[in-house]
C-alpha cells in the first residue's frame, strides 16, 4: 500500500561551499586567499562598479540600473557583501550554472539571498513601499537606552550595542538607524561618546543594577570590534557577579567565518569560554542565517571552532522575509542544514520590523502563525525555533500570543508582562494595549481600500509615503535631541 507523502519530505543534505571561480572576477582566486579574512575584507562588494568588476556579463545592465535607482531611492543600509555571501548566490551546486546575461539575472533576481542583501527597486512594492506607521528604530531601543548604546527593555536582560558597524550589511536591518554608513534616504545616527566612556558607562550601569543577569554584546556586529578590545570588554563583564549569561552576535559566522576561524580570535574565545566555565556563565554566539544556502562547510567550521574554544551553545536567529524563507520548506530546509550539519541550533525567526521601505520583506501576521503551525513537530523540540513579533514598546512575542487581530485591516494587538525601563512609574503599561501592522498589500481588498482611505485622508501632507518618511525623520530628530 502506497503511503501519503508527508507536507515536508526530510531529506539529509551535505553542505557544499560553491566554487567561487565561476564569478569572472574571482576566477583565479585561491582557495588560501579565499580562507583569508582581509582577503575577504579587501575584496567585499560596496558598489555597483565592483558588483559589475567581479560579474562580468552575467548580469544585464537593467539589472545595475534597477540596484541603482534603489540605492539611490529606497535603500536604508549602505551595500557591503564580503564575498563569502556572494559566493552562496546563484550557487549552481546541484544545477547547472544559468547562462550569462537574461537566463542569469533571473536567477539572481530569484535568488534568496540577493533578495536581502542586494535588494533592487523593482524588489519593493511600488503602491506601499513603506508603511505609513513605519519609522526608524522601529523598536524605541534608543529611548530605552540606560547608557548610550545600551537598551533595556527586559526586567533582566540588556542589550549592549558595542560597534555600530558590520562584515556586511543587511538590507532589512532593523537597526538601519544607526549601523552603517548613511544613504542618500537615510542620514545615520551617530554614537556621540568615546568607545572606552560608553563601555565604562555599560558596566558601572551592569554594576549597580543586580536584577540584570544576561547581557547580548552586539553591534552592529561584535565581528567588527579588534578582538582585544572585545575580550577587555567581556573581561570586566565576567567580573560583575550577577551576569550569568553572555551571547555575543554576529553574522559574520555566517557572512564571514574566516573571522571566527582565525588564530588570534580562536584562542581569544578559547580564553574568554575558559573564564566563563570557571565562573559559572553560559557564553553562547547568536548568529543569523537566513537561508539554507548560506550554510556552508565553512560556516559549519567556524561554528564547531567555537564550540570548541568552550563555548556553550551556537545559536541561530533568522529573520523572517518574503521572497527570502517564508515557505515551511524554506524554515525546514534552513533549521535542518544549520541542526544536521553546522551544530548551530534553531533558535528564533524575528518578523521582519516595521522600518520605512520594508513592505516587500514583511510577512502578515496570519502568515507568521501559518508558518509556527506548518513547522513543528519535524526538528527536535530543542531546536524547533520560535516565530516571533518584536512589537514597538514591548518586545519579542510569540506570534500567536495576540490579544486581538482584525484580519481584515492588518492590525493586531498586545499586550506585556513587564514594564520596560521607561515605564517604571506608569501603572497602566501591563494593561495597554500596543500596535502591530500587516504589511497593506497582503491584506483582502476591503483592508486595503480602508488604509487607501486614510491615505486620501492624510494628502494634505503629501500622502502615505510621504507622511512614512516624515515620521521617520521626526523619529530620528527625536532620537538626536535625545543625544544632545
Ligand atoms: S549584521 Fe545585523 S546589525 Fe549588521 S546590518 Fe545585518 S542585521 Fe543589521
Amino acid at each position: 500500500m502506497s503511503s501519503i507523502e508527508q507536507p515536508y519530505a526530510y531529506r539529509q543534505r551535505a553542505l557544499v561551499e560553491p566554487d567561487w571561480t565561476r564569478l569572472p572576477g574571482w576566477a583565479h582566486a585561491t582557495k588560501a586567499e579565499w580562507d583569508d579574512v582581509q582577503w575577504q575584507r579587501a575584496h567585499c562588494v560596496k558598489n555597483i562598479r565592483q558588483l559589475r568588476d567581479l560579474m562580468g556579463a552575467l548580469l544585464t545592465d537593467d539589472f545595475y540600473a534597477d540596484l541603482e535607482r534603489d540605492q539611490a531611492e529606497r535603500a536604508t543600509m549602505s551595500m557591503l557583501v564580503p564575498p563569502q555571501m556572494v559566493n552562496t548566490m546563484v550557487p549552481a551546486t546541484d544545477t547547472p550554472m544559468p547562462a550569462a546575461g537574461e537566463d542569469f539575472t533571473r536567477a539572481f533576481l530569484a535568488d534568496p539571498v540577493r533578495r536581502y542583501m542586494l535588494p533592487v527597486f523593482s524588489d519593493r512594492r511600488s503602491d506601499w513601499p513603506s508603511h505609513p506607521y513605519a519609522t526608524r528604530d522601529s523598536l524605541h531601543e534608543h529611548d530605552m537606552w540606560v547608557a548610550e548604546g545600551l537598551t533595556h527593555r527586559y526586567p533582566t536582560k540588556v542589550l549592549a550595542e558595542l560597534v555600530p558597524t558590520c562584515p556586511q550589511y543587511c538590507g532589512h536591518c532593523t537597526r538601519m538607524d544607526l549601523v552603517g554608513n548613511s544613504t542618500p534616504q537615510v542620514l545615520k545616527l551617530k554614537l556621540a561618546g568615546k568607545p572606552v566612556d560608553r563601555y565604562a558607562a555599560m558596566l558601572a550601569y551592569l554594576s549597580q543594577t543586580p536584577t540584570v543577569r544576561d547581557v547580548v554584546v552586539s553591534g552592529g556586529d561584535v565581528a567588527n570590534m579588534p578582538w582585544k578590545n572585545l575580550e577587555a570588554f567581556l573581561d570586566r563583564l565576567l567580573e560583575i557577579e550577577t551576569i550569568r549569561d553572555i551571547r555575543l552576535a554576529t553574522k559574520a559566522l555566517m557572512g564571514l567565518p574566516q573571522h571566527w576561524l582565525a588564530e588570534d580570535v580562536v584562542a581569544g574565545v578559547g580564553r574568554v569560554a575558559q573564564k566563563a566555565r570557571a565562573r559559572g556563565v553560559s557564553l553562547a554566539i547568536h548568529t543569523h542565517v537566513n537561508s539554507a544556502q548560506s550554510v556552508t562547510p565553512a560556516v559549519a567550521d567556524a561554528a564547531r571552532a567555537m564550540l570548541a574554544a568552550g563555548v556553550r551553545d551556537v545559536r541561530n536567529q533568522g529573520v523572517l522575509m518574503r521572497g527570502v524563507n517564508d515557505s515551511p520548506e524554506q524554515l525546514l530546509d534552513l533549521c535542518f542544514a544549520l541542526q544536521d550539519h553546522a551544530s548551530i541550533t534553531p533558535y528564533y525567526f524575528y518578523m521582519c520590523d516595521m522600518i520605512p521601505f520594508s513592505e516587500h520583506w514583511r510577512v502578515s501576521l496570519a502568515h507568521a502563525q501559518h508558518l509556527q503551525h506548518a513547522i513543528m513537530g519535524y526538528l527536535p523540540g530543542f531546536a524547533t525555533p520560535r516565530i516571533v513579533c518584536d512589537v514597538p514598546y514591548v518586545g519579542k512575542r510569540w506570534v500567536h500570543q495576540q490579544e486581538e487581530y482584525d484580519t481584515e485591516r492588518g492590525i493586531s494587538l498586545w499586550r506585556k508582562n513587564y514594564r520596560t525601563s521607561i515605564e517604571g512609574a506608569d501603572a497602566a503599561a501591563l494593561s495597554r494595549d500596543f500596535v502591530y501592522y500587516d504589511p497593506i498589500d497582503t491584506l483582502p481588498e476591503s483592508g486595503q481600500r480602508w488604509w487607501r482611505e486614510q491615505r486620501d485622508l492624510e494628502q494634505a501632507d503629501g500622502g502615505g509615503e510621504v507622511v512614512a518618511i516624515e515620521r521617520a525623520r521626526a523619529s530620528r530628530e527625536l532620537a538626536e535631541a535625545q543625544l544632545a
